[in-house]
């Protein structure tokens, strides 16, 4: 959750105060679709990923995660949403876009981000195991690229975060040791997204 107190200065001027609250609320209700998404893999028995990418105050592409659904290690939300956004703009460059996902990017997905010219990323909970924006390493701070993209880290975080705690719980629960046929999405491992 964000403390207030950190991000509004009382020294800045009352509308430089109002917009950043503005985009807070905004961040927050883009990040609530792209909830939705990952809802919708869990219900699918995906790891609990998902993303929209907003244009002008408009979602122009979805994703979630379907690494088990197509066999694909490269199936994740942020990927389908940058794939299904190009389509919508007819354009591979997605300028004057936010990419909202609810877990921090891995590199290849950091790596899209920035051969897309996303203007901004905002995502939900941190990832320990391979977040690429500011965990393990961060490829949209690296200077030797040619786009660094804004990013904002742990928008509505406790959410995004509980979803995926939940359903390792769940699978967890559900698996007896021995029994964990490959390919199944029930073998899933967070450090495998
Ligand atoms: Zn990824």
């Amino acid at each position: 959750m964000f403390s207030l107190g950190i991000i509004l200065d009382e020294e800045q001027p009352a509308t430089q105060r109002i917009g950043i609250l503005a985009q807070l609320f905004d961040d927050e209700y883009w990040m609530q679709q792209a909830l939705s998404e990952a809802e919708r893999a869990m219900e699918e028995g995906e790891v609990p990923v998902g993303a929209v990418l907003v244009h002008d105050n408009e979602v122009i592409g979805r994703g979630r995660n379907q690494v088990e659904a197509l066999q694909d290690p490269t199936a994740h939300a942020e990927m389908i949403a940058i794939t299904s956004s190009v389509d919508a703009l007819k354009s591979r460059r997605l300028i004057d876009t936010t990419l909202y996902v609810t877990l921090e990017p891995c590199p290849m997905c950091a790596g899209a981000i920035v051969l897309a010219r996303i203007k901004r990323l905002v995502f939900g909970a941190w990832d320990p195991k391979a977040g690429a924006c500011g965990t393990l390493m961060n490829i949209l701070a690296e200077p030797r690229l040619n786009h660094q993209p804004e990013v904002v880290g742990g928008v509505l975080a406790d959410r995004c975060g509980g979803i995926l705690s939940h359903f390792f719980q769940q699978l967890r629960a559900s698996e007896s040791p021995g029994e964990n046929p490959p390919g199944t999405g029930r073998n899933a491992d967070p450090s495998e997204y």
